[in-house]
């Protein structure tokens, strides 16, 4: 950390943080790579027309990915808002300017799976209707076969929404390309909100018409959002521009840092599972030294190729409940976030990416130094 960094937190009295939780946006997400900063420093120094700077970007992010179009947006969130509208206003000169101001006469319900109506630190349907739609759940909490998805469908319907994600429910869920296939035979296209997901092209090839990423999470851009799909429903998404799109507009900083990561992303080779279960294993043994505390590798509950270090406390032993224990390391200096979805059920889990070797091992002695 050089010293003009250090000088941000003091100026602002902020604590430094160990960020062991992955992409949350609640601790900025990411930090990315010299040469998408340098794309950002570029954009910020220089004039574009920016429409074409909107085409031209996403011909080439397209053409990487072997899509038809693709555009950067501010974040996912706008991604979904903006599909979503996309959907509905097409390219509706009258739809486009009054969205918000009365219902149309075309169909706005958007059909998701119930169990991928979830809070990703906003809920999904809030962004629905952000984009003029209404959200319709298809199955139950814990099912969506093709037939319960099909079932929701009526002549209101817009677009069928599938979450992709690890927020969501796993179990009995039809996957990508049968929610595809229910889809197309009803006439419907289909957006994918694949935003932590690693594989820019995999739910595309999948049969999804519109598939959206967020820019600083596995990409590890700038803040920002990716949507790719067929032409003439990225052409509607890039029209939002115009409409709802105005009050998520993305920078020429943000995308070009963004064309930039999506660049480097696609040919650097990237931290395998191994590598993370390597740079734990000397954490993971300090941890089971420690009376009552438990610690082995966890491989990623959506399938992605990422390992995470699971801490089992034993709240008998250590007469402190897990809440307690994440609640004091967060409110530490430095700050030390963990993955607590688990945490009542007394288990945590620690996220390698975004730390190195050193933090690894001031987590382990500022959970040591609790007891
Ligand atoms: C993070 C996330 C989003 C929102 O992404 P932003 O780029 O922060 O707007 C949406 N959906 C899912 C499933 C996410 O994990």
């Amino acid at each position: 950390m050089s010293s003009n960094n250090q000088s941000v937190y003091q100026k602002y009295n902020l604590k430094t943080v160990i960020n062991t939780s992955g992409r949350m946006t609640i601790l900025g997400v990411s930090t990315p790579r010299e040469d998408v900063v340098e794309a950002v420093n570029f954009g910020l120094n220089h004039y574009f027309e920016v429409k074409d700077l909107v085409n031209k970007t996403g011909r080439y992010i397209a053409d990487l990915l072997g899509v038809e179009d693709a555009v950067v947006v501010s974040c996912a969130s706008a991604g979904i808002a903006q599909s979503v509208a996309a959907m509905i206003v097409q390219d509706n000169a009258y739809r486009l300017d009054n969205l918000h101001a009365h219902a149309h006469d075309v169909p706005s319900e958007i059909v998701v799976p119930k169990g991928h109506n979830v809070n990703f630190g906003a809920p999904v349907g809030t962004m629905v209707q952000l984009g003029g739609g209404c959200v319709r759940e298809a199955g139950y909490a814990n099912e969506c076969s093709p037939a319960q998805l099909a079932a929701a469908i009526t002549p209101k319907t817009a677009a069928i929404l599938y979450v992709k994600s690890h927020h969501c429910v796993q179990k009995s869920m039809l996957n990508v390309a049968q929610a595809a296939e229910v889809a197309h035979a009803h006439n419907l296209p289909l957006i994918v909100d694949a935003a932590a997901e690693e594989d820019l092209q995999c739910y595309y090839n999948m049969g999804a018409d519109l598939v959206i990423y967020s820019g600083a999470k596995a990409i590890e851009g700038p803040t920002s959002g990716l949507v790719i799909g067929r032409k003439k429903y990225v052409e509607w998404v890039k029209l939002q521009a115009n409409g709802i799109g105005r009050a998520m507009k993305v920078g020429k900083e943000g995308i070009l840092g963004l064309t930039q990561a999506i660049a480097s992303y696609m040919t650097l080779e990237k931290e395998s599972g191994q590598q993370m279960v390597d740079k734990m294993t000397a954490f993971i043994d300090n941890l089971n030294t420690l009376d009552g505390v438990s610690a082995k590798v966890v491989w990623d509950s959506a399938g992605r190729d990422i390992a995470r270090t699971e801490i089992t406390f034993d709240h008998q032993k250590l007469g402190i409940t897990t809440e307690h224990i994440v609640e004091r390391l967060k409110n530490g200096d430095p700050a030390i976030y963990f993955r607590g979805y688990k945490a009542n059920e007394g288990k945590i889990e620690v996220d390698v990416r975004s730390v190195d070797a050193a933090q690894l091992h001031t987590v382990y002695e500022c959970i040591k130094a609790l007891f």
